[in-house]
């Protein structure tokens, strides 16, 4: 309210009166004049006050004087009430909302909150008072503070219009929830007055991510981390080596006999043996070593900052009599020994999958010095000549030039009666009069490595389309699935190779399938979605290959343009484990929240596909139906299916 002085009219009216009664005074004298000026002066006062002089002289003079009318004082009352009356229509909606929404002043405090503050923060009252005024900032965990304050301000700053972060926050009981706040510059009359933010709580979400990354990163029987983890942890090594100037170890550990140990005990005995080895490697291990089991039975361990190769070796030699006396003490007569292969970086390699790759080979050498023993590839590059690999490298940019990758076909069948197919996924083949069949797990990231994954694709590409156009009546109504890396999205020549061989094989891009690995994510989500996009308005279907494993999150995939996700094998794997079905009943929900066609790989028996049957997965791939074959096979496949099949579902 205006701090104007109010004339009362009890107080006008006497003053208005002393005045006349002053001009009565001098009635009969030539001060006329005066008595008129009085009269005057009272009535254009209690106009003013009625408001009815708004524009005329004795308002103004009386505003200069710092007085106001009644009517100032209703239009005031009423524009207050107007306002009063729209804001609270407005809280009601927002109260509508699940979300919270609260206005922060630009000093960071909390001007306005909707209702839903309370009971995001489980407060046991509303009682705004309390949080009006005090600094957003002071709800927010230690961790995660910074990074917030540092956008907010960057908003402020106007470095940006809107940003978006998940961070947590504390409830009233002290506990910590995960809440994913949208923030926005707040302008009134085009002066910034602060931010606006919409506050969710995505605890459940996040905890289900969480889950999720972690089965991806942790091995289901051992519980030690995987490949993945492992990769992170090497390139963090990496790093700290190269500002630290100091070396770390790669071991690469295999059991000699495991095979053996399974086949004649069986599997539960082999695996209760990995579990010993590895319980037994963690316990000997130093904290700050990592291991992490590779597969099978080879497990790797990350020794960082060694000052020297000799020094590796006696520390790999003490562990490896310690793991050997404990295996004795507990193994009551099964003989269990070990070959080590370990690399040193920067000495043997200078990125984390050539310093494996050196760890393994020289894995290969201590088995074929006849097992029981420890190597390092130092020592073999110096005392083998000619070791270093690079023939199967060379022999795999020959079969490329000489465009010898074949391509063979999985098929993917219709959850609902497992008879009908819904497409086939093309995979690469490569054969070497050497090395025989040689999995596309190894020659793909060969290719990566060394830029032939274009050239490469292309050549499977065009071999797909080429024997999917030819069997266009078999293959009717199908689509084809090809597998599209990374670093080959990513190239400004895709998009138009594609869709130059689509075209001049004669099929339209609604017919093709592209499975893109969900590491596309992790790169910058915008990037990748221009890249998909274009796809997607093509008329190509997209689905994210291995989901699960690319620890992308879901939030992200759901910025996506994609058509469908295809469930990671290794989920697929532990759906019979309490565990796993429920991981993989969650990714199923989240996908068909977002709309998305769920197709599981992997699956190998008809139990497993009944559960994701059961669980709503639509689509199911694996060896239970099928494994990948050459065309002429695939395509009598289809055939049989289809003459087993009644015309109407054929045709649907
Ligand atoms: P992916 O795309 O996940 O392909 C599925 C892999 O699982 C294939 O291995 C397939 O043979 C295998 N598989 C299918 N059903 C089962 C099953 O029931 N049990 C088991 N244990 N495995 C099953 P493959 O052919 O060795 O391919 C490995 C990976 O190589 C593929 O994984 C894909 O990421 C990549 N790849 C293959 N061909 C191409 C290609 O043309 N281009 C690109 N960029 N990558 C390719
Ligand atoms: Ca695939
Ligand atoms: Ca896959």
């Amino acid at each position: 309210m205006s701090a104007q002085p109010y004339v009362e009219p009890a107080i006008r009216t006497i003053v208005g009166a002393f005045i006349v009664a002053c001009g009565a005074l001098v009635y009969l004298k030539p001060e006329w004049l005066f008595l008129w000026l009085s009269v005057l002066l009272f009535v254009g006062f209690n106009l003013f006050q009625s408001g009815f002089t708004k524009f005329c002289m004795m308002e103004k003079m009386l505003r200069k004087l710092h007085f106001r009318s009644e009517l100032d004082e209703i239009r005031t009352l009423n524009k207050a009430n107007a306002e009063a009356e729209a804001r609270a229509a407005f809280y009601d909606t927002l109260g509508l909302l699940n979300e919270v929404v609260i206005e922060l002043s630009c000093d960071g405090k909390l001007a306005f909150l909707s209702d839903h503050w309370f009971k995001l923060l489980g407060c046991s009252h509303q009682n705004e008072s309390q949080f009006i005024g005090r600094p957003f900032l002071s709800f927010i965990n230690n961790h995660d503070r910074g990074a917030l304050e540092i956008l907010l301000s960057g908003l402020l700053e106007g470095y940006r219009e809107t940003m978006s972060f998940r961070f947590r926050m504390f409830r009233e009981d002290g506990q910590e929830h995960w809440v994913e706040g949208k923030f926005a510059l707040y302008r009134k009359q085009g002066k910034v007055q602060g931010t606006r933010g919409v506050l969710r709580d995505v605890t459940d979400t996040h905890v289900q991510e969480k889950r999720i990354t972690h089965m991806a990163m942790h091995d289901a029987l051992t519980g030690l981390p995987n490949r993945m983890y492992l990769d992170e942890r090497i390139s963090e090594a990496i790093e700290r080596s190269n500002i630290a100037a100091s070396k770390f170890a790669l071991l690469f550990i295999d059991l000699d006999n495991f095979k053996r140990i399974n086949d004649l005990h069986g599997h539960k005995t082999g695996d209760q043996l990995l579990v010993r080895v590895s319980d037994i490697l963690r316990a000997t291990l130093r904290e700050t070593d990592v291991l992490a089991r590779w597969g099978g039975d080879e497990f790797v361990v990350l020794l960082p900052f060694q000052r020297n190769a000799e020094i590796v070796r006696k520390v790999v030699s003490k562990l490896m009599d310690k793991l050997q006396l404990e295996l004795e003490a507990q193994q009551s007569g099964t003989f269990v020994t070990l070959s080590i292969g370990i690399a040193v970086y920067p000495d043997d390699a200078h990125t984390g999958e050539a310093l494996l790759v050196q760890a393994d080979k020289a894995l290969f050498h201590a088995k074929s010095q006849g097992r029981n023993n420890i190597q390092m590839f130092g020592d073999l590059q110096t005392h083998t000549p000619g070791f270093e690999d690079v023939e199967m490298t060379s022999r795999f940019v020959a079969a490329v030039k000489e465009n010898k990758l074949q391509v063979h076909y999985q098929p993917v069948m219709d959850a609902g009666d497992h008879k009908r197919i819904v497409s086939v996924e093309a995979l690469a083949r490569w054969h070497d009069d050497k090395y025989g069949w040689v999995s596309p797990a190894t020659f793909i990231p060969l290719a990566e490595n060394i830029g032939l994954i274009n050239e490469a694709g292309r050549q499977v590409m065009e071999q797909a389309l080429d024997h999917f156009s030819q069997c266009s009546g078999v293959c009717a109504g199908l689509k084809l699935a090809i597998n599209v890396s990374k670093r080959q999205l990513m190239s400004v020549d895709f998009y138009p190779m594609l869709l130059d061989l689509v075209g001049r094989y004669g099929m339209s891009p609604t017919q093709i399938k592209l499975e893109i690995t969900e590491s596309i994510a992790l790169d910058g989500i915008e990037q990748a979605k221009v890249y998909l996009q274009r796809l997607s308005d093509a008329g190509f279907t997209l689905s994210l290959d291995d989901f699960g494993t690319g620890f992308s999150s879901l939030s992200h995939v759901h910025e996506l343009p994609l058509d469908e996700i295809k469930i990671d094998i290794s989920f697929v794997r532990r759906i019979r484990t309490p565990e796993g079905a429920v991981l993989v009943k969650t990714i199923v929900d989240m996908g068909h929240a977002m709309q998305l066609a769920l197709v599981a790989e992997g699956v190998e028996d008809l139990e497993t596909a009944t559960i994701l049957q059961g669980m709503g997965v639509e689509m199911l791939q694996g060896y239970h139906f099928s494994r990948p074959m050459p065309k002429e096979e695939c395509a009598g496949f289809i055939a049989g299916l289809r003459s087993a099949l009644p015309d109407s579902v054929n045709a649907a």
